[in-house]
């Protein structure tokens, strides 16, 4: 949490003497700011296709297709590729804002299928018999 506030106050700083930088490469430079947060912003506010991959989405598209998850899923090349390429080229954002608020909702750590509109393609409730 101390890291958190260190790195809050120095990208206040920095934001604060120049514009929020436009690319990918220039935003993950920030302090603080990592893919997650800089696909997001890309995405959500500047309308730029950008991929969102978070411990959220590993465990949805686990799920749901059926693959085996840990902590380094997020970052294997083979699950950048898919996430990539289910990211639509036009209308990214309501993929992307869905992407931040169907796992925090219906697809939590203990998931919500029969509520799912999700379930009858979806790996986990075939699996798990919900
Ligand atoms: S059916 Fe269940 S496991 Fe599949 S996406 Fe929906 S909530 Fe998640």
């Amino acid at each position: 949490m101390q890291q958190r506030n260190k790195d809050f106050k120095a990208l206040a700083k920095i934001l604060s003497e120049k514009s929020v930088p436009e690319s990918k490469e220039e935003l993950i430079k920030l302090p603080g700011v990592g893919e997650y947060v800089a696909s997001a912003y890309l995405s959500l506010h500047q309308n730029k296709r950008a991929v969102i991959i978070d411990s959220n989405v590993v465990r949805l598209y686990g799920r749901f297709f059926g693959f085996e998850t840990d902590g380094e899923t997020r970052r294997k090349k083979w699950f950048i590729d898919l996430a990539n390429k289910l990211t639509p080229k036009r209308n990214f954002y309501l993929y992307n804002y869905s992407l931040l608020d169907f796992p925090r909702n219906i697809c939590t750590q203990k998931p919500n299928c029969t509520k799912c509109i999700l379930k009858l393609k979806c790996i986990y409730p075939i699996e798990n018999k919900n």
